[in-house]
């Protein structure tokens, strides 16, 4: 038996060996540059660190003194950095758990060592997943929740998390406002009644620069959405939109957009996901309303904007 072995070794040895020696001169004579190849291949290998900071020095100038909303290419989850001219920063919920090192090398490659705020905006684990190791990594001022409570391992990790480390967590609801740096938040939702579902119960958040305006929606859905036209109609009017649950077809409606006009939308959705997201149905309302729509799927980072009268982009891809 073992002699059997041992010569269908060689044999499978010598067939991968005459294998890749037709292969390199299959290349060779047709005339691919080897080395090219090999330098794209490695690229294509390449570290979550070398992919986060060449994003963002691709999408955010070294000597920017604009606010910039730093969209973090997840995959069908959330993660954004709000980052002020004067410094302050605020990261808006944490994507999956597998997310943390390309959260943290984002966070590094744009200079942020501290976090002013950290929003999490319900308790799913696409948008807290990688809680524990960023709180852990970077100090933050406080932790803003939603009073939703999650019975999950993950979000009773966060929990233990924030408490050994000692940071200050406030829950919010609607009407409350903070600010961060030169940009002040109001929270729009989630408002007074129970909400049965996480989605339903995230914060949304309306951050004003200048005269610029941005909405988090976080993944709230039809609900929440109709609670918040009938209070707040004045307020939800924006430059740009977070479209709310990866652009399902529940958390968008005609209504709304015409409440927010935003200019540009983003929906963070990862490539060929489960769901189905962006529903069609979203991508058709916001295409009818001509909205500039820009998707982590397709344009991976994001990098929005604003000088407090104007806002622009960049996307990675
Ligand atoms: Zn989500």
């Amino acid at each position: 038996m073992a002699a059997k072995r041992k010569s269908k070794t060689a044999r499978a040895a010598i067939i991968f060996l005459c294998t890749v020696g037709f292969f390199l001169i299959f290349l060779l004579g047709s005339g691919i540059d080897i080395t090219e190849m090999a330098g794209q291949i490695w690229n294509s290998l390449g570290s979550s660190e070398n992919t986060a900071s060449a994003h963002a020095a691709k999408l955010v100038p070294e000597d920017s003194d604009s606010l910039l909303l730093y969209i973090i290419d997840t995959g069908n989850s959330d993660s954004m950095v709000l980052r002020s001219p004067d410094g302050h920063s605020v990261l808006i919920d944490a994507g999956e758990s597998d997310d943390a090192q390309y959260i943290l090398d984002t966070l590094s490659a744009l200079g942020i060592r501290k976090l002013d705020a950290v929003v999490a905006t319900h308790p799913h684990a696409d948008h807290i997943g990688s809680m524990v190791a960023i709180l852990k990594q970077i100090p933050a001022d406080v932790v803003y929740m939603t009073d939703f409570a999650a019975s999950t391992q993950t979000y009773e990790d966060m929990l233990d998390a924030i408490e050994a480390s000692g940071i200050p967590t406030v829950d919010i609801n609607s009407g409350d406002t903070f600010d961060i740096g030169a940009v002040h938040f109001t929270a729009l939702n989630p408002q007074d009644r129970i909400y049965d579902d996480a989605n339903n119960s995230s914060i949304v958040l309306l951050a004003e620069y200048g005269d610029t305006r941005f909405l988090f929606e976080g993944d709230a859905e039809d609900e929440a959405i109709s609670d918040m036209l009938a209070q707040y109609s004045e307020l939800l009017d924006a430059d740009v939109l977070k479209v709310g649950h990866h652009g399902s077809r529940n958390a968008t409606t005609s209504e709304f957009l015409k409440a927010v006009t935003p200019e540009t939308a983003i929906i963070t959705c990862g490539e060929e996901n489960d769901y189905g997201h962006p529903h069609q149905e979203t991508l058709d309302l916001l295409g009818s309303m001509g909205v500039t729509t820009l998707r982590t799927d397709q344009d991976s980072d994001i990098a929005i904007f604003s000088d407090g009268a104007a806002v622009w982009y960049a996307a990675a891809a």
